[in-house]
Order: C-alpha cells, then structure tokens, then sequence
C-alpha cells in the first residue's frame, strides 16, 4: 500500500502515522521526493481502511498495490483451481453444464427434466426449493419437498444436485442432502451466510450481486474461502444496468477479467442473464468462447405453464441441440463439452 502526503504535512503528521502504522505490526519505507513524500507500508494490508487511513492529517491519497483478497487472488495461487463436486470437475479441461427448471414444481416435473438434461450430456441437475421471489405473492418453491424431490432426481439419473440456499438456519440439512450449494445474487452479500457456508466443506456456487463490482463478488467468495472452505465455483448471471431490454446485462468481461484475478472457477447463467429463452442459446455459446469453465441453464419440459421464469427456460430438445452446437465452440478454444 502506498500513502501519499501533502506538500504542507508536517513531521509530526508522519511520525504519528508511522508509529500507528509500526504498532500494528506493519513496516514503513519512507521516500522524500522533491514533488511529493511517501510511505510504503509493508504487511498484509488487507485488513487496513484506507478511507480511515486518509483521515490523517497530512495525508494526501492511499493506494493499494494489491487486491484485498488473498485465498482466491491468482498471484497466491498460480494453478487454477478445479472444484469436485460428487466426482465432477469445474474448473479443468472439461466444460461442465448444469441445467434443470428454475424451480421443483413436482416430483414428475424434476426427474423428467433431469433424464432429459442428463440425456443431452448435463453434468449436474438444477432446480430451486426455497425461491427468492420479488414478490411474497408469487410462488416461494417447495421448500423442504424440493430438496425430497431433488433427491429423488438424483437417484433416478445419478446426476449431483445443485439448489439455492437462503438461510443459515439451512445449512445442516443442506450439508446432507446437496452436492453443489448455491447462493443467489440476492445473498451474495449475505455475510452471516457466507462465514457459515465457510465452515462446511461443501462446494459453493456463489452467484454475481445485482449490482455487485467483480471486487465485491470476490470479495464474497474471500469470506467463505476465509472460513476454511476452499470448494467455491463463481457465476456470472448478469448485472443491472440501463438496458431494460434484458432482464440483466450479462457481463462477458467479467470471465476473463476474474480468471485473471482469482484461480477460482467461473460458471455462466445465460438464462438469468436474458431472461428470454431465445438469447440463451447465442450468450452460452459467447460465454464458452470467452472462457467459462461452465454454464448453468433452465431447461423446463412446459416452460409456457411454469411456475417460475418460464419466459426464460429451453425446452429439452432446444437444451439438445444448443449442447451439440456448444461442443465445436469448445473445441476451438481448447476446451472438452
Ligand atoms: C436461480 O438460479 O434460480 C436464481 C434465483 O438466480 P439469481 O440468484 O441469479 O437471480
Ligand atoms: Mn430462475
């Protein structure tokens, strides 16, 4: 970290800062220049204010060298990181796709959604139980009967089973019963949660805010990896912006960009992102040509009667042939789908 002082600081303003500074254990290399005078301030920095540090007096402007997070930042951890969920990799040579309905609507629903997704070559089964609605009024998921029927799915296809979580109150039942524990972009910022999900060792697809920075985002994924827990797959799903054309803006930008910031995977939510069924095909295949080690899409066997983002979901043939389509552009950039 480097801090710049005013031309008018005095000797005492530095010294102060200095001694706080040594005190906490940091170490300071002073530099008078004829234009300006600096500190660089040695230690992990990550847990110091930089607002705070620029109310001293004297001080002019405070600036990081380094990003704030450590355990997912790539300069610590050169080898890009492969999650392992129940035997399926994310994050290696092999681009994984998750898909299944936004939510569990009925036993029948969920496994004839699963056999199809895992006949077009799926490697891990969506579907939410517990539902985060804009509305109360709207449907709020199954609950605890998702989780029943999901469960069930898995048994009938052998695919893992990957579902939003929404209260720490949860995670015991999660921990048993789910394979790849989702957090939505409403909890991305969810603290309490993610310190709890840290305790566990469980893998974690920590989906992008609504209006999250990629700092943030990583941020998030540095507090469960902080706790211990190392597992966690990141998903782009769009962001808000001005359009409201999309249901969100699907930011490509942001694979490249945390691939080179953190080491840990990054999946893509196209259907989220769009919010209409016809741009999840031409935005899935951007995002594998961009670099995504995976992608997650709604796939409903009646998207017209659904009970939650139907506008949005393919039907299992269209998820068939856009899985087909998808393996050529894997291949061009190196990739296996
Ligand atoms: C979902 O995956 O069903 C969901 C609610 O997504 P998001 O948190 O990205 O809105
Ligand atoms: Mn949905």
């Amino acid at each position: 970290m480097i801090i710049v002082f005013k031309p008018t600081a005095t000797v005492e303003d530095k010294t102060k800062l200095k001694e706080q500074l040594e005190s906490r254990g940091y170490q300071i290399h002073a530099s008078d220049g004829v234009n300006a005078s600096l500190f660089g301030v040695v230690g992990d920095t990550s847990a110091l204010d930089m607002n705070l540090l620029r109310v001293n007096d004297g001080v002019e402007k405070v600036m990081r060298v380094q990003e704030p997070f450590k355990r997912a930042n790539h300069m610590f951890h050169p080898e890009d990181s492969v999650v392992n969920v129940c035997g399926v990799p994310v994050g290696g040579k092999k681009i994984q796709v998750i898909a299944g309905p936004c939510s569990v609507e009925s036993i029948e629903q969920v496994t004839e959604v699963a056999q199809d997704v895992k006949a077009a070559g799926a490697a891990m089964l969506r579907g939410g139980a517990f539902k985060p609605r804009t509305s109360p009024y709207s449907f709020q998921g199954l609950k605890e009967l998702g989780l029943d029927y999901l469960k069930a799915a898995r048994e009938a296809t052998g695919l893992p089973i990957v579902t939003e979580i929404m209260s720490a109150d949860k995670i015991e039942r999660f921990v048993e019963d789910v394979d790849l524990i989702q957090v939505g972009a409403r909890n991305m910022q969810n603290f309490e949660l993610l310190k709890e999900l840290g305790k566990t060792n469980k893998p974690i697809l920590l989906k992008r805010g609504l209006a999250a920075t990629i700092e943030e985002w990583i941020m998030s994924a540095e507090y469960i990896m902080a706790g211990g827990n190392e597992n966690v797959i990141l998903c782009e799903r769009g962001i808000r912006t001005f359009e409201t054309y999309t249901r969100n803006t699907l930011d490509l930008s942001a694979i490249p960009a945390v691939k080179k910031l953190s080491h840990l995977p990054v999946v893509v939510d196209p259907s989220h992102a769009a919010g209409m069924w016809w741009m999840v095909e031409p935005l899935a295949k951007a995002a594998v040509a961009v670099g995504a080690d995976g992608l997650l899409i709604e796939v409903h066997n009646n998207p017209e009667c659904a009970l939650c983002d139907g506008a949005q979901s393919l039907k299992p043939e269209r998820f068939a042939n856009l899985m087909k389509d998808l393996k050529g552009i894997a291949q061009i950039v190196g990739r296996d789908l």
